[in-house]
């Protein structure tokens, strides 16, 4: 068994790599199968492409005398970059991407062939789409759900077919879909974060939320995944021992990067590159076999349609090479599993980053109100924040002291303290010329350019800013950015709003200026969002029980943290800000609660079915070896064999209560199943999961590893950790 494991490998990793890619310049692929903003000019009339510019720039209409002008120009474009189908791409409610392609190959009446692709089939299509999570929005008998093309993020072509990305809403206009409420979040913190940033600049228009994602990864041998039905059907190893060596050494992180893993690498580069994915990082991360990618940040709507496709891409890209990607957050116990930090940041479209500080103090007034009221939104929010990163796979990763832990905390250096502390002192109303000169000289205008902060690498926070952004860190690997992106995007628009009332307030009633009046807010603001702020070590118990005495949440499990999606101050906060609806925020709890109930489900059956099927079997064939063993031995040493078989009586032993241990666990979460499975409500239900069900998995895990040491290493049917994580 072993011999044919090893030799898969090697087969693998004696492919060639893609020299041709290396060589290749990069900044000529870029985009190159992009209908994006130079494609169009090449191919659109300019009065189209000027609409389009203004539906992509200000959310104008296009006509639909343009869409088919547009359409015409996307088929000829598509046609000579040998596509032959084309497809409306959405991201529905299960978080994975969804297309379903047909063919620009049309017939006339008279049975002539053409190539066919018209206005009304690139602005809306009908998929049958009966079989998407729609937590009960759409019947399923009245299963009309609509894509609509969204021109904010470019057309592209994948393979041979034509990709646009659009949105999913319901036949009564409900988002069926991540992305819609992600593009009103983002139209609300643009007209919020606009109203503010035009104290300091009237010229600003449009204000744009940015989004720099890390991608973390684990790349592994695909004949040996398929060997193993957890990694099939779960993404994760439920059994398996560690191997004796991990990443005790830290030996794998930045370290040089194995063969097979950056032939793979420069392939999806280059597929990156042509799809317009601006990636730009790559490097081992600190577990064996682990490796991140991350892109050059983008508008956070183009940048999460890229994190989606990215994830799709890398399944079948890996497989070429042998090989298969786990994006689940916990592939692996015992070693770091896989996040996905999302950089984020408001810029606006004169350029400037409203989290960078910059040279006047003007400019750093302006970033402090950015930075300030963002610490203030996740204060007031921090439940929710928690909620938007919630699943069954991140659980294993948030809280196990090696991400971020569960409870939400803002870092801010030591430095930015300081600056707050200053600000807090300011004196109420309007502020004299001296203590005006001394704020803006000393205060604010020391904020230098660039934050060289040394401490902002502190890995246990998991909202952190890291110069001239927040680090979201507590996102998992395996998520759709969208979800968090909306959350964060809404709180923060909701909280510059109320800002902008009470700054404007102040200018009113009280007569200050309006700095002045900036001033005056900040101060209560920073009086208010201490709770929230953190530098210590996120991993510590003592950081646990201060946080419950700061009154910031603290649920590591999803079943919980859910619950803050449906709190009635979230609904009021979604439906204030134009974002999402109750009926759209409830259906959205309601198909998480339903996932996180059937994922648990899927894994304790998989379990279970190894436990009986792989492990016990095995178990029992090398403990009749021993019994075996021992008969000969009695043969031979008639009444004397106990001296030469007691070790082998001992394994017998143990393997027994292994076995019974193992068995009596399946029983068990099988019972604790069922009783799970009887109850009607879903709430409870995940409850049940939570609670009864998963706590088996741990124990079970425990004999069956136990065994994995003592059993006959030809004759156990798992494939090792040692087997799937070393890359050569
Ligand atoms: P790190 O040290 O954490 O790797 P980097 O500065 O290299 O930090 O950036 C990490 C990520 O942050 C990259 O994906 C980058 O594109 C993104 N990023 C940088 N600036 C911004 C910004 N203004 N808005 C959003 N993301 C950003
Ligand atoms: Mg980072």
């Amino acid at each position: 068994m072993s011999t044919i494991r090893f030799t898969a490998v090697q087969n693998a990793s004696q492919r060639q790599p893609m020299e041709s890619v290396a060589h290749q310049d990069r900044s000529q692929l870029f985009a190159n199968h992009v209908f994006d903003k130079n494609a169009m000019r090449a191919y659109l009339t300019k009065e189209a492409y000027q609409q389009v510019c203004m539906a992509i720039d200000k959310g104008g209409q296009i006509d639909r005398k343009v869409a088919d002008h547009v359409a015409a120009s996307m088929r000829d474009w598509a046609l000579s970059k040998q596509a032959t189908h084309y497809t409306h791409w959405f991201q529905p409610l299960t978080g994975a991407t969804a297309e379903k392609h047909d063919a620009f190959f049309d017939l006339t009446s008279d049975g002539t062939a053409l190539e066919n692709f018209e206005g009304s089939q690139l602005v809306q299509q009908e998929p049958d789409a009966s079989s998407f999570p729609s937590g009960g929005i759409r019947n399923t008998f009245e299963a009309r759900g609509y894509t609509a093309w969204d021109p904010t993020s470019p057309a592209f072509i994948y393979g041979t077919t034509l990709c646009i990305p659009t949105v999913f809403v319901s036949y009564t206009g409900e988002a069926l879909d991540n992305k819609t409420p992600l593009l009103r979040a983002l139209h609300a913190v643009d007209q919020a974060a606009t109203g503010v940033a035009q104290y300091f600049d009237k010229t600003v228009n449009k204000v744009i939320a940015t989004l720099g994602w890390e991608q973390e990864y684990f790349l592994i041998d695909k004949s040996l995944a398929q060997s193993r039905p957890d990694l099939v059907l779960t993404g994760r190893t439920l059994l398996g021992h560690a191997p004796a060596k991990g990443q005790q050494l830290d030996d794998h992180y930045f370290g040089s990067i194995p063969n097979r893993a950056l032939s793979f690498m420069r392939e999806l580069e280059h597929e990156s590159m042509l799809l317009g994915i601006p990636v730009k990082t790559r490097h081992n991360e600190v577990a064996p076999n682990q490796f991140e990618l991350a892109p050059i940040f983008e508008e956070a709507n183009l940048s999460v349609d890229h994190n989606a496709l990215l994830m799709d891409i890398m399944g079948k890209i890996a497989s070429r090479h042998n090989l298969k990607v786990l994006l689940h957050e916990k592939p692996f116990a015992g070693i770091n599993g896989s996040g996905k930090h999302n950089n984020w940041s408001l810029q606006t479209d004169t350029g400037v980053n409203l989290l960078s500080p910059g040279k006047t103090p003007m400019r750093n007034l302006q970033f402090l109100t950015f930075f300030i009221n963002t610490i203030k939104a996740v204060k007031d929010y921090e439940f929710l924040l928690r909620s938007s990163v919630a699943s069954a796979s991140n659980d294993h990763r948030l809280g196990a002291n090696e991400a971020p832990p569960a409870i939400l905390s803002v870092f801010i250096g030591e430095h930015l303290t300081k600056v707050l502390d200053d600000l807090e002192n300011v004196s109420e109303g309007k502020l004299s010329p001296k203590e005006k000169t001394d704020l803006k000289l000393n205060v604010v205008g020391k904020i230098p350019e660039i934050l060289l902060d040394n401490t902002d690498r502190n890995r246990t926070s998991p909202f952190a800013f890291t110069g001239n952004k927040f680090e979201f860190r507590a996102v998992g690997s395996s998520a759709n950015c969208a979800n968090p992106m909306t959350v964060l995007n809404t709180v923060v628009a909701s909280q510059l709003k109320a800002f902008k009332k009470e700054v404007d307030k102040l200018i009113k009633t009280k007569k200050l200026k309006k700095d002045d009046a900036i001033f005056n807010v900040l101060r209560d603001y920073i009086k208010k969002l201490r709770p929230i702020l953190f530098e210590g070590d996120g991993y510590s118990e003592t950081w646990a029980k201060e946080a419950k005495r700061r009154g910031l949440t603290n649920t590591p499990k999803t079943p919980d943290a859910l619950k803050a999606r449906v709190d009635k101050q979230t609904i009021s906060l979604f439906e204030e800000m134009g974002v999402m609806n109750a009926t759209e925020v409830r259906a959205r709890y309601e198909i998480q609660v339903e996932e996180y109930v059937m994922r648990i489900q899927i894994e304790s059956r998989v379990l279970g079915d190894i436990a009986r099927n792989h492990i016990i079997p095995t178990a029992v064939k090398y403990q009749n070896t021993l019994i075996e063993n021992v008969r000969g031995l009695k043969e031979i040493y008639g009444s004397e064999y106990a001296k030469h078989a007691s070790e082998q009586m001992d394994l017998i032993e143990k393997i027994s209560s292994y076995i019974a241990n193992i068995n009596r666990g399946v029983t068990d979460m099988i019972n604790a199943r069922k009783k799970a499975n009887a109850i009607s409500n879903n709430e409870q239900r995940a409850q049940l999961y939570c609670n009864e069900v998963l706590p088996f998995f741990d124990e079970i895990r425990y004999h069956s590893d136990r065994l994995e040491l003592l059993v006959d290493n030809e004759l156990w049917s798992m494939v090792k950790y040692r087997e799937l994580l070393f890359l050569r």
